[in-house]
C-alpha cells in the first residue's frame, strides 16, 4: 500500500514509525521498555501526534499492538505531511508555478517533478520541534 501511493505520488513515505524514531534519537527505552510495552512518554507523544482520540491509546501497550492502529486516515495523513513539504520555488529553475498533472504536481514552467522531504525526515524535524516545545523525553 505504501508502495502504491509512493509511485501515484512521487514521494518518499516514512519507513520508520514514529517511535523507532524517538528511541534513535532520545535513546534506547525512552519510547518502548525492554519488555516491548510502551512508556508513558510515547503515549503523551502519540496523543500529541494523532490527538487523544484517534487511537485507543493506554499506557503499557505493547509495541505489538501498534500496526493494527494503523487506518486510512493515518496514511492519509503521512502522504498529506509529504506533499505539504514541497518547497515554494522550483528548485530547478526558481519559478514558482507548480501545477497539478493528474495526482504528480510539476513545474509549470520548467516541467521538473516536484521534490518532497521524505517521511522520515518529516518525523525527525516534529520530533525535535515538540521536544522543544514540551520536553517530553
Ligand atoms: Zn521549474
Amino acid at each position: 500500500m505504501n508502495y502504491r501511493l509512493e509511485q501515484a505520488f512521487g514521494i518518499k513515505l516514512a519507513r520508520h514509525f514514529v517511535l523507532e524514531h524517538v528511541e534513535e534519537m532520545f535513546g534506547e527505552g525512552s519510547a518502548i521498555d525492554e519488555d516491548g510495552k510502551l512508556t508513558d512518554k510515547a503515549i503523551e507523544l502519540l496523543k500529541v501526534r494523532y490527538g487523544g482520540n484517534v487511537f485507543n491509546l493506554s499506557a503499557g501497550m505493547d509495541m505489538d499492538e501498534i500496526p493494527a492502529l494503523v487506518t486510512a486516515g493515518t496514511m492519509s495523513g503521512g502522504v498529506m505531511d509529504v506533499l505539504d513539504s514541497l518547497l515554494e520555488k522550483c528548485p530547478n529553475c526558481g519559478n514558482s508555478a507548480w501545477k497539478a498533472e493528474g495526482v504528480r504536481i510539476k513545474c509549470g514552467s520548467c516541467g521538473a517533478d516536484a521534490a518532497f522531504k521524505n517521511g522520515d525526515d518529516l518525523i525527525k524535524e516534529w520530533l525535535t520541534k515538540v521536544q522543544e516545545e514540551k520536553k517530553i523525553f
